[in-house]
């Protein structure tokens, strides 16, 4: 039922990167992980709470999906970082067999919570779901990360609000950076702590047991002796010359990969990608490159052509369940009275396999009557858009081309059905 060949690399001990061609600035590559390989640039499906919002893991698969994210604040609130522990970490608890990629909380902490208190300690918080009062700092950022399992986790950082001056810019940039060194030395103690293997595998059989019977060299590390890997993140507010210094600080630090953070917060766009390019300058090319929290479709190509690696957002499932598609042919806003005899598919260049079988009319009918199919159909081909399309990315990357999302793809002849 699972595909578990990529599982087998056991022989490293958190993850490494090959970029295997380039066009322009951006990079394809493989990105090896304790337990997947994945090709980059890569989309990361956001699965919240250890669900990817109305997809089973068996269609995530079938879509290709290779690694998924995971929010840290939520899983820590609900169910609890020991029982998905106790579970064999997330890949066991949400039986998902490819890669996963936990945040710091962070984010969620600043984002959800108006009675945060911060200090160079940490954050206290209150609970959004029944206001129960806890508190992360680095430390138990990390402890929380390591026991969820993922394969990539991310150091805790201060996310700077949008709009913020210079001197607080500065000031939290700086607080990052303290924060980031201090991850470090928490995960370098206790990396080691992580579910995998021995006895934790609980209901994960069809994945680890075949690094196991496998092994007939007794040097070849076992998952056991794998790790995750910590990855630091830039920060710097929208101050080119912070985020230069924020990166410079994160690699004094020393990561196997980056994320640029703290964008995607407000901004108009062009500011976005302005810090994002010049910000990517700074960060050493045989590292993966991970901008979070971006972006349209149009965006994924973009951040990709400037040498992104990897990118997640929350817009394909969130929008897919507010019944806005994206299509080879631009948006579709399903709900309008316009497609309720539209016999055609949702996108006739799409091979997904709700554009396979269902017509705009059924999935616009599903909409208004407020059935789940909607939110599953939807999502799933929302999803399937974005994978397609960095995948069309990657096929571009190697043939040395630059992949232009609204010439190659948006601009095709419209089929006679329209
Ligand atoms: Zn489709």
């Amino acid at each position: 039922m699972l595909e578990s060949a990529p599982l087998l690399q056991s022989e490293r001990m958190s993850i490494s990167f090959h970029v295997d061609s380039t066009s322009g600035k951006a990079h394809r590559g493989r990105l090896l992980t304790p337990h997947a390989e994945i090709e980059t640039p890569v989309f990361m499906p956001v699965g919240t709470v250890a669900s990817v919002k109305g997809v089973p893991q068996d269609t995530l698969e079938e879509l290709g999906a290779q690694i998924i994210l995971g929010n840290t604040y939520h899983l820590y609130l609900r169910p609890g970082v020991q029982t998905v522990r106790r579970m064999g970490g997330l890949h066991g608890f949400m039986a998902w067999p490819r890669a996963i990629l936990t945040d710091s909380g962070g984010f969620q902490v600043f984002s959800l919570n108006e009675l945060r208190k911060i200090n160079e300690e940490g954050v206290t918080f209150r609970s959004h779901l029944d206001g129960s009062s806890h508190f992360f700092s680095p430390e138990s950022a990390m402890e929380a990360q390591i026991g969820l399992g993922a394969d990539i986790i991310m150091t805790f950082d201060e996310c700077t609000e949008y709009p913020a001056d210079r001197a607080r810019a500065r000031a939290s940039m700086e607080m990052t950076a303290r924060w980031a060194a201090r991850s470090k030395k928490y995960f370098e103690e206790h990396k080691h702590e992580v579910p995998w293997g021995g006895n934790a595998h609980v209901g994960t059989d069809a994945f680890v047991r075949p690094v196991d019977q496998g092994r007939t060299n007794a040097s070849v590390p076992t998952r056991s002796e794998q790790t995750q890997a910590l990855f630091g993140i830039v920060q710097g507010g929208m101050d080119r010359e912070l985020r230069r210094e924020s990166a410079e600080r994160t690699i004094e630090i020393g990561f196997p990969g980056y994320a640029i953070g703290g964008l995607s917060v407000g901004e108009p766009r062009e500011l976005t990608r302005e810090i994002v390019e010049s910000t990517l300058e700074h960060l050493p090319a045989d590292k993966p490159r991970y901008l979070m929290g971006v972006g349209t479709p149009e965006e994924i190509v973009e951040y990709a052509n400037l040498g992104v690696d990897m990118m997640d957002c929350v817009l394909p499932t969130r929008a897919a369940r507010h019944g806005l598609l994206f299509t080879s042919e631009g948006k579709v806003s399903i709900k309008q009275a316009r497609y309720a005899q539209d016999p055609a598919p949702l996108d006739p260049n799409c091979a997904c396999r709700v554009c396979q079988r269902y017509s705009r009319a059924y999935l616009r009918h599903l909409y208004a009557s407020n059935e789940v199919l909607a939110q599953v159909l939807n999502t799933i081909h929302n999803l399937s858009f974005y994978l397609d399309t960095m995948r069309r990315v990657r096929h571009s990357i190697s043939l040395g081309e630059e992949s232009r999302f609204l010439s190659s793809v948006w601009s095709r002849p419209k089929p006679g059905t329209q």
